[in-house]
């Protein structure tokens, strides 16, 4: 049998579960990774972009394990031209997590048929079987459902003289072809986490992952969002130590449990009663929160660490997310489409389900939770550490004068550009008004 490998997110031979089971198949089978241009420029992806020069270097590494081709080129069209030039029974493939995902592998599954080929995909990159979970709709039942049916047993790895090669370049040819080059100096790479994962502090976890001017969270994200990991190897590791982690692997998987049950949920609100909600969607308060120009400093010292790592700290990414939705009232979407551009460890589900429930349309169980911005820095980055790291500007500033710009005008800096109270009556308000128009009808 000649089998043919499509690695999406799961860029790994250990304990891959979907390329064992190819390898378990076939003598043979060969292995493709496809660069999308479209891809890259919906994700505003340009070559010289940390995102993309750690998806180079996760393909660099799993190319120095195992024969792997890289194509670049629309995925439809990479894989017209694999079939019009090689004979191959079956592809086989990780199944698909996110709605992106979805239609491409459905494209590429007809694309198949016509050449008389099955694709074939293989359900990995999850802890718990999500048929099993029934339908818990809050997170609480969820995680008790989904703690008991974890299975993290590990499955080998497949060995390199398994793959073969064909006819098609390997990632040192693109660079060449392409001008691509990863640089020594990079903020995010590739083989970091296998240090990571034996070195994190899983058993302060609890006590330290709320503080973003601490290292206190493991910056797994972007690793498991392109299966770099896999999430058994992370649980195994953090489990003896921390169920605070643990926890947040199965949020994790309720947002893909969500997505599941309620597919419509990456354009729609969960909550039928925050549908249709007015946005202003004020084009000046965007630009200014776009750019890290909100005159709150904890806010623009997360669009400034997005924008520099292409990450955020969680606790960061709740503080700017519910000022956007909520101090700015701008509909959630704009900000999901603003961190898709951004975010190294962008997954498409978890920044929908993240989003939605940062602007309490999700299933949050409270109705509406607000986020001050000046309480939550006080709380969170007592000192001022996590801004001044980010704003140096401040850096001469008193912390207290930093943290209440309502208050406390700081000189040289921008003025807030909303005024944190006024702004929460209206959004009040704006979701009262759905409310009742849905009660009308
Ligand atoms: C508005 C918003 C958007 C987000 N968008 C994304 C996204 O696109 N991709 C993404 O991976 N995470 C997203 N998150 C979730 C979370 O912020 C990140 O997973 C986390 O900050 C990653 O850092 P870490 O690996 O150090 O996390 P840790 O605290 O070390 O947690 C370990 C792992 O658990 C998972 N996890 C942790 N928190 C969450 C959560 N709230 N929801 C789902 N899984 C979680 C992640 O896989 C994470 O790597 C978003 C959160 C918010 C509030």
């Amino acid at each position: 049998m000649r089998v043919l490998y499509w690695f999406r997110r799961d860029l790994r031979i250990r304990d891959n579960k979907a390329l064992i089971e190819a390898a378990s198949k076939a003598d043979k089978v060969a292995a493709v990774f496809v660069i999308d241009p479209e891809v890259l420029r919906d994700r505003k992806m340009n070559f010289d972009d940390p995102r993309f020069i750690f998806l180079l270097d996760a393909l660099r590494n799993l190319g120095s394990k195992m024969r792997l081709h890289v194509l670049y080129d629309k995925t439809r069209e990479a894989f017209e031209h694999l079939l019009g030039r090689y004979r191959f029974d079956a592809i086989y493939t990780a199944s698909p997590l996110s709605w992106h995902e979805d239609a491409l592998v459905q494209e590429i599954k007809d694309v198949c048929r016509r050449s008389g080929v099955r694709l074939i995909e293989i359900i990995d990159n999850l802890l718990a079987d999500q048929s099993s979970l029934g339908s818990p709709i809050n997170f609480t039942m969820f995680y008790r459902k989904w703690r008991r049916l974890v299975n993290a047993e590990t499955a080998g790895e497949v060995p390199p003289d398994n793959f073969v090669e064909i006819d098609e370049p390997d990632l040192n040819e693109l660079c060449k072809r392409n001008g691509w080059r990863i640089p020594e100096e990079r903020i995010w790479r590739a083989d970091w986490y296998s240090h990571r994962l034996q070195s994190f502090s899983y058993k302060k976890y609890a006590a330290t992952k709320d503080y973003p001017y601490l290292d206190g969270t493991s910056k797994l994200s972007p690793y498991i969002s392109l299966g770099i990991v896999s999430v058994r190897e992370v649980f195994n590791r953090a489990v003896r130590f921390s169920e605070e982690f643990v926890r947040q692997l199965a949020w994790r998987e309720f947002y893909y449990h969500l997505k599941r049950r309620y597919p419509y949920m990456r354009d729609l609100e969960l909550n039928p009663r925050r549908r249709g909600i007015m946005w202003e969607n004020d084009k000046y308060l965007i630009s200014a929160f776009k750019e890290g120009k909100t005159g709150y400093p904890i806010v623009d010292a997360g669009i400034k660490q997005l924008k520099a790592e292409k990450w955020i700290h969680n606790r960061v990414r709740l503080i700017v997310a519910n000022f956007l939705v909520k101090d700015l009232l701008v509909d959630w979407r704009i900000g999901e489409e603003f961190f898709k551009e951004h975010l190294i460890d962008y997954d498409e589900v978890l920044n929908v389900g993240n989003w939605q429930w940062s602007a309490s349309v999700g299933v949050d169980p409270l109705p509406i939770r607000i986020f001050n911005p000046v309480r939550q820095a006080e709380k969170y980055d007592p000192l001022c550490l996590y801004v001044k790291r980010y704003i140096p500007e401040l850096t001469d500033h008193e912390c207290e004068r930093i943290h209440d710009p309502i208050r406390h005008r700081i000189r040289g800096y921008y003025e807030p550009i909303v005024d944190h109270n006024e702004q929460i009556k209206k959004f009040r308000e704006m979701v009262s008004q759905v409310k009742e128009s849905s009660t009308h009808h």
